[in-house]
Formats: C-alpha cells, sequence, structure tokens
C-alpha cells in the first residue's frame, strides 16, 4: 500500500465531550498516557481542578496558551495516528462544539456516573446528536457512588434519543467498586485502585470469567448474585450489538470505568478503534471526496484570534478530508478565489505547538490567517474548486446591545466586535444605515456574553456597556426588494442589518413573527441567512 493510503487509513479523528469536572481531561490525560505523548499524568490542562464557573473559565482562557493548545491533541497508539478534538464543557458554546464535530469523525461522551446527563450539557450532548457520528459513551467515576448503570442508561436514552448497549457492566460503585464485566470477551476485569496521576498501568489479566467460584469469593455472594441477574437479563433483553447502528450514530456504545484510577481506559481505547472508521468521504458541492483522494483539500472549522497575546495573531484550523498536505504547498481559497502558501501549518500537541512538514486526512491543523477565512471555507489543491457543505450557523436566541464607554476607541471596538463575530462567537447587527457607534450581539448562550465583553476589555482594550434587548427570535428577511418603512409590524419588533447588510427582524416572541406574516403579503422570513 503507497504511503499516502497507510496514513490515512491509520487516522482516527474524534471530539471529546462532556459536562465541566465529569473527566474529560483525566480521560484525555489517559489517552496520551497510553499513547506514550506524555509521561505524567496532570499536563494536558495548565490549570487543575477548576471550578469552571464563569470567572475561572476566563482564567482558563486567559491563558489560551494552554487552554487552545490542548484543544486538538495527536498521539499514537497501536499502529493508530489519533486526533483529539476537545471541546467546551458547557451548554453555552454548543454552537463551538458542533462546529468541532463538524472536523469529527465520532465522539466520545464522557458521563459523571453519580448524575448522569446533566441539564447544564443537555444541549451540548443533543448537537452530537445532530451529526449522525457514531458516538462512544465512557461513564466515569465508577470508583464513587454512582446511579443505577440501568437508570445511567435510560437517561442518555431518554435526553438524546439514541440506543445505547453497553459494552461492559459495573460490579457495585464507589467503595464497593469490584470492577466490570466484558461482555464480549465474558471476562471479569477486577477494580485496583492505583491512585491518582499514577503512570501507565497495564490492564491485568490474572481475570475470571462469570463462573470461575474465585470470582464469587473475590466480589462477595451479593454482588456476585447481582452480577449474574444483570448478565442474564441484558444478554436476554434481545438487544443485538448493530455495529451499522452504532456506525450512523444511533446506538451508543456505552463503556463503564475510572478515568483517575486508570480503570477501564484501555479497554475502552482499544474497543473504540476497533469500531471507529478512518476518515470518511464527504459530501461537496461536486460530489463525493474520498479521504483517499490525491488531491489535498479542507476546511476551516475553527478560528481563534489572540491565541498568543503577544503576537496577536490569528489562527484558522483546518480539518483535511483528502489526500496530503506538504509544508509550503500552494492551495487554493475556494471562497477567497485566489491562490495561497499556507504559512507556519502547526500541529497542536499537548502543551506545545509544533511547525509541522506534513498531514493527512484526517489530521487537524493550525494556519497563520491574516484574516481572510471564514468557518466553512474550503482549501484544496488548486483547480479543484470544490466547496464542502457549509457549516450551519445557530439562530441566536439572545441579544444585547452594546457601545464603547469611550467614544476615542471607536477603532479597537469595530475591530474587536467584527473579529469576536468572524470568529463564530457572536454575531453582530446593526440599527440600518447606521454607523458601528452601537451594535446588537447576538448569541446562543449568555456565557457567551461574559467572553465577549471579558474579551473586549482585555484583548481590544474596550471598555464596554452591554444592556439586554427583550428579542428572543431572529429571522432573515428573505425577499429581494423589500420597502422597509412599509412594513406593518408590531412596536416591539425591531429592523437591523447584519454586517453583509441583508435585512432582519428581531422579535419578542412568536405572536410577532405571525403578526408579520399575515399583514405583509409575500413577506418571506427565514431562521437562517442565505449566505
Ligand atoms: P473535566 O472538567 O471534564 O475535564 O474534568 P477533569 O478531568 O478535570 O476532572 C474533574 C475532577 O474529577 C478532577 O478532580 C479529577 O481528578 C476527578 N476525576 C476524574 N476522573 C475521576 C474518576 O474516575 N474518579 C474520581 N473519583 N475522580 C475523578
Amino acid at each position: 500500500m503507497p504511503d499516502t493510503k497507510k496514513e490515512i487509513e491509520r487516522r482516527r479523528t474524534f471530539a471529546i465531550i462532556s459536562h465541566p469536572d465529569a473527566g474529560k481531561t483525566t480521560l484525555t490525560e489517559k489517552f496520551l498516557l497510553y499513547g506514550g505523548a506524555i509521561t505524567l499524568a496532570g499536563m494536558v490542562k495548565g490549570k487543575r481542578n477548576s471550578r469552571h464557573a464563569v470567572s475561572d473559565w476566563m482564567e482558563i482562557e486567559k491563558q489560551r496558551g494552554i487552554s487552545v493548545t490542548s484543544s486538538v491533541m495527536q498521539f499514537q497508539y497501536d499502529g493508530y495516528c489519533i486526533n483529539i478534538l476537545d471541546t467546551p464543557g458547557h451548554q453555552d458554546f454548543s454552537e463551538d462544539t458542533y462546529r468541532t464535530l463538524m472536523a469529527a469523525d465520532s465522539a466520545v461522551m464522557v458521563i459523571d456516573a453519580s448524575k448522569g446527563v446533566e441539564a447544564q450539557t443537555r444541549k451540548l450532548f443533543k448537537v452530537c446528536v445532530m451529526r449522525d457520528i457514531p458516538i462512544f459513551t465512557f461513564i466515569n467515576k465508577m470508583d464513587r457512588d454512582s446511579l443505577s448503570p440501568y437508570d445511567l442508561l435510560d437517561d442518555i436514552e431518554k435526553e438524546l434519543g439514541i440506543g445505547t448497549y453497553p459494552m461492559n457492566w459495573p460490579i457495585g460503585s464507589g467503595v464497593d467498586f469490584k470492577g466490570v464485566y466484558d461482555r464480549e470477551k465474558g471476562e471479569v476485569l477486577m477494580f485496583e485502585p492505583e491512585g491518582e496521576n499514577a503512570g501507565r498501568k497495564e490492564v491485568k489479566e490474572q481475570d475470571f470469567s462469570l463462573e470461575d467460584a474465585a470470582l464469587k469469593q473475590a466480589i462477595g455472594d451479593s454482588l456476585y448474585t447481582t452480577l449474574a441477574d444483570d448478565v442474564e437479563l441484558l444478554d436476554g433483553a434481545g438487544y443485538e450489538f448493530d455495529l451499522e447502528k452504532v456506525r450512523h450514530g444511533k446506538l451508543s456504545p456505552v463503556f463503564f470505568g475510572s478515568a483517575l484510577t486508570n480503570f477501564g481506559v484501555e479497554p475502552f481505547l482499544e474497543s473504540f478503534l476497533k469500531l471507529t472508521t478512518p476518515p470518511l468521504s464527504r459530501e461537496t458541492s461536486h460530489g463525493v471526496v474520498d479521504p483517499q483522494d490525491d488531491a489535498f483539500s479542507a476546511f476551516v472549522f475553527k478560528i481563534q484570534a489572540n491565541m498568543n497575546k503577544a503576537h496577536r495573531d490569528r489562527i484558522a484550523f483546518l480539518r483535511i478530508c483528502s489526500g496530503k498536505f506538504e509544508k509550503g504547498m500552494e492551495v487554493e481559497h475556494v471562497q477567497g478565489g485566489r491562490k495561497m502558501k499556507l504559512s507556519q501549518p502547526q500541529q497542536l500537541m499537548a502543551q506545545s505547538r509544533e511547525i509541522i512538514e506534513e498531514a493527512y486526512a484526517g489530521d487537524i491543523i493550525g494556519v497563520f490567517d491574516p484574516g481572510v477565512f471564514s468557518i466553512g471555507d474550503t482549501l484544496c489543491s488548486p483547480g479543484k474548486k470544490i466547496r464542502f457543505e457549509g457549516i450551519p450557523t445557530f439562530a441566536p436566541e439572545l441579544f444585547s446591545l452594546v457601545r464603547q464607554k469611550d467614544t476615542m476607541k471607536r477603532k479597537q471596538f469595530v475591530k474587536g466586535a467584527t473579529q469576536i463575530a468572524q470568529e463564530g462567537a457572536i454575531q453582530i447587527f446593526q440599527e440600518i444605515d447606521s454607523g458601528m457607534e452601537e451594535i446588537i450581539v447576538g448569541v446562543v448562550g449568555s456565557l457567551q456574553f461574559d467572553v465577549f465583553q471579558y474579551r473586549m476589555e482585555n484583548e481590544y482594550n474596550v471598555d464596554i456597556y452591554m444592556q439586554t434587548l427583550p428579542f428572543q427570535f431572529i429571522r432573515w428577511i428573505d425577499n429581494e426588494e423589500i420597502e422597509l418603512k412599509k412594513l406593518n409590524l408590531t412596536s416591539d419588533t425591531k429592523k437591523v442589518q447584519d454586517t453583509k447588510g441583508r435585512y432582519l427582524l428581531l422579535f419578542s416572541n412568536q405572536w410577532s413573527i405571525n403578526w408579520a406574516l399575515e399583514h405583509n403579503e409575500g413577506l418571506l422570513l427565514s431562521e437562517f441567512s442565505r449566505s
């Protein structure tokens, strides 16, 4: 097999999502440990044990060098080359998570066994299902008192509307946690707590089958009886493991374990690697592109400014969809209509950024963005001229009127707001035909307002006033020609413009939307902008 083909075949690219504190960082660390990418746990996030309150989140963001470099990681394991994409653990950033999922071929969802699917993460987890990619569940912290495994599975099924298939089954929890029963192998893997921040630990091979008398002795009569009943129930329930369903995101394989104590992490990783696929083909404007296609192609799924405050740089993250990338190669930026050399191609590994020489379909690279890229843009070998499916923008649901405190800082104000909007963190609107003295900022989750304000002050040095507006719904006006003045609208409806000059209406309630449609014949409203 030619080298490029082999390199692509061994790639696995997944996003990891969880509620804050469920153990995503710990699990990621253990993956990296197994891959030999780091030697000691505790290296992934700069700030451990943060409470993830708004202020802490900001604090993490303040150390962007750390939090961002840890957002894409690559490691090798058992001949595979694995790319992990980190996502923010709060549902106010579910749009960001959605974009990251666009770059992934599967997702790993980490759940705290004592909490199940938490309210704050419901939306976040749901966006996972919207992409139809395989979702693997790791139920973490079994060494702590946990909810019943049946309740946990039920919770996931109800919340996400997908099926679950337990790959292993826990024996007790908390101080009584004895291990898990591997349903495929028919073996019990005994739990031996191994202390925090332990180095690489081999999985114990001295495990029992269900029939071993020694097992009963090891876990005690009561847990043994429960286990035997549970296994009988699960096997008898008739739920077949269906790989096709897994690959289409309809059935989530579930694993129980404890990341902190290194329990169940390696079996999870091995099973996961077996069940997921190499990079998949992707739809474009000109048909499907196969990852093994000779021509290079990629799309931008994330843009992040000011990662390094000293350099004021802006990095565009690309997911490579086909072919091979080589440093210094010329590519075509399809949306920009021009050829360019991608400068400073970087791969981000744990704490360091490295300039890379080559990368393959499935990989994520960061490139310097001189301000020309937008989220969803396609880059490809010159002449190929394909466009990947766009990345949808979520309709904002919360709006604020924003003004700078010091009118002398207008330039920074406009720059900051525009750049943050280009990153897709906020959307900005303004009064019809007005300048940008005041803008209306729309977001999907309220935490984004805090981040916006914090970044305006800290990165762009502009203090701002923010005033909450009562709007909840946004509709773009799709009519080619419209006399805005003549529109018959309720008094609480506002006419605004987006940055591309398109007109839209902000409504406070559904009733006003109905009013607008009923009183203006031919008015066409849509929830998404036509870009
Ligand atoms: P994240 O916010 O999802 O990245 O969560 P972290 O990985 O930072 O973990 C949050 C807290 O839970 C930390 O104090 C971890 O040490 C702890 N933790 C993670 N995994 C486990 C586990 O399996 N068992 C126990 N008891 N604690 C864990």
